[in-house]
């Protein structure tokens, strides 16, 4: 398949070098996704910066109204899209008919907004004037997005970006072109003028660097590792551009001593081994009641030999690879870590190279206790499928070591008691907080988004998104007929 951009309504085919698209369940050649430059980015926020204007002046529940079409293109498409995502990003089929399925609804929920976008009307402390706050659109949108969930994320940061009158240039990520492109094509497909969104394939120092630095782009949306985004962000601090970040996590589960353990059990294997490990709100640390410490190994050990892996396309795998080669060896590098560090590992801990595994990037499932808090494995972001086991003895101590990291993405804690559980979402510093679930499965219509090192105190989903992608503009209408002085003729 020949991957072009998007730029001004048309297919723009690129010159030069290309990258190769792998499957990760098998090593296959996928496609090629071209490697664009400086001068396609100028050729896309340019383009988005003509159209901002105009798209801006459609009524906001017409802008709407080409989401609702999206989301419509999209389910039907939902199978399709979803056999394709599995094929280049490597998370088993479910999960990926479940990531597409949030595009849906946030295709819808957005499409919504088009008739709220709510503002504020406020008396004023002076007679006969109006006051009221309106949502303006920032103007054009640099979206920058990860492999982990490229159609999830793209669609949390692009659609209301548009429903609120701003145009996009987004940039997916090069290991997963392919899915954009089918996106990219549904744009296409519901008649989105020209120039509201434009796509430009190519490498994040490249691409990415180019959309920040362009003048036209006045807000960039990122999503992906804290290494990227500080860079992102000191490069927009720099030129003053409006930032948003959603960066990376160390999420924890906390067992509590009167929990339900078998639910506890399942919560904590579908958080840290669902899409091999690869989300930001993976579960990568269990704090334990030790108490209850024993049971909890034993029956995590004995699910965790259950566990199937393979392609994600065959129903009966529950896990398939991780994304490429090098995410093989930093997972594997960290358990060198942990071992060296003096964590117990008691299952997994070997990338799988035997056939059937041999072609793709598999690694198995990994469990270590005696791990101290301070651990660089409990400290730092591993991405893959590998959980750290802490023993606390009592709330107040699980709740320091859930706080005790860079990290404030999500956590959850398992207990039947509403003290318990009250004190702790009140006390866990996190963005989201799940109690009786795992550390996953957010959905569209709240703020998703973290503290402290996550991010930089924007949120995609929900009312929140509105936030990044919008300017408050505060109106005062006077119709008393004199110049009135606010706060000295009162
Ligand atoms: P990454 O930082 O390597 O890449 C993310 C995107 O940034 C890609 O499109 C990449 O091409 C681009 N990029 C790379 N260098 C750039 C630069 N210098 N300037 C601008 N853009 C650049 O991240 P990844 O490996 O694709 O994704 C995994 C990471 O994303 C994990 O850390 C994960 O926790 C995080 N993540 C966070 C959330 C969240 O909402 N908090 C959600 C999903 C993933």
């Amino acid at each position: 398949m020949q991957i072009q951009n998007y730029i001004d309504g048309q297919w723009v085919e690129v010159e030069g070098k290309k990258l190769a698209v792998i499957n990760p369940a098998n090593g296959q050649q996928l496609a090629q996704v071209p490697l664009s430059t400086a001068v396609e980015v100028d050729m896309a926020a340019k383009a988005a910066k003509r159209a901002q204007k105009a798209w801006a002046n459609v009524p906001a529940p017409k802008r709407a109204d080409y989401l609702y079409e999206i989301a419509f293109h999209l389910k039907q498409k939902k199978e399709q899209l979803a056999t394709l995502l599995t094929k280049e990003m490597g998370k088993v089929l479910e999960e990926a008919l479940g990531e597409v399925q949030e595009a849906i609804d946030m295709a819808f929920y957005m499409a919504g907004e088009g008739r709220r976008l709510f503002g504020e009307t406020v008396p004023s402390e002076l007679s006969h004037k109006f006051a009221m706050s309106v949502r303006t659109p920032v103007g054009v949108a640099g979206i920058i997005t990860p492999w982990n969930f490229p159609i999830a994320i793209a669609s949390w940061k692009a659609f209301p970006a548009l429903v609120t009158g701003n145009t996009v240039v987004w940039k997916p990520s090069n290991e997963t072109p392919l899915i954009a492109y089918e996106m990219t094509k549904i744009f296409n497909e519901v008649g989105l003028p020209a120039g509201v969104i434009n796509v430009v394939f190519g490498a994040g120092s490249t691409v990415g660097t180019a959309m920040i630095e362009h003048p036209d782009i006045q807000i960039i949306s990122f999503t992906g590792s804290n290494e990227t985004g500080s860079k992102v962000a000191e490069l927009g601090g720099k030129l003053l551009k409006k930032v948003s970040l959603e960066l990376g996590g160390k999420n924890a589960v906390i067992v509590m001593d009167d929990a339900d353990i078998e639910l506890a059990v399942e919560g904590i294997l579908w958080s840290a081994f669902g899409t091999a490990g690869q989300r930001c709100t993976a579960c990568s640390r269990v704090i334990v009641h030790k108490d209850i410490k024993e049971s909890i190994v034993a029956r995590l050990r004995e699910e965790m030999k259950k566990l199937t892996i393979g392609n994600g396309l065959d129903s009966a795998n529950k896990i398939g690879p991780v994304i490429n080669k090098s995410a093989l060896e930093k997972i594997n590098k960290y358990v060198q870590i942990g071992k060296q560090e003096g964590a117990t590992l008691l299952e997994g801990g070997h990338i799988l190279s035997e056939p059937p595994f041999d072609q793709g990037y598999y690694f198995e499932p990994t469990l270590f206790v005696d791990v101290e808090p301070h651990m660089i494995i409990a400290q730092e972001e591993i991405f893959g499928p590998v959980i750290s086991l802490i023993e606390v003895s009592s709330l107040e101590e699980a709740i320091e070591v859930n706080n005790g990291v860079v990290f404030g993405l999500s956590s959850s804690i398992f207990s039947k008691d509403v003290n318990t559980i009250f004190k702790a979402q009140h006390l866990l510093d996190t963005g989201i907080v799940y109690v009786n679930a795992g550390t996953t499965g957010a959905e569209i219509h709240l703020p998703f988004g973290g503290t402290k090192g996550t991010g930089n105190g924007h949120r995609d989903s929900g009312q929140a998104a509105l936030d990044v992608y919008t300017e408050w503009k505060s109106v005062y209408v006077d119709y008393s007929g004199k110049l009135q002085r606010a706060q000295i003729d009162v």
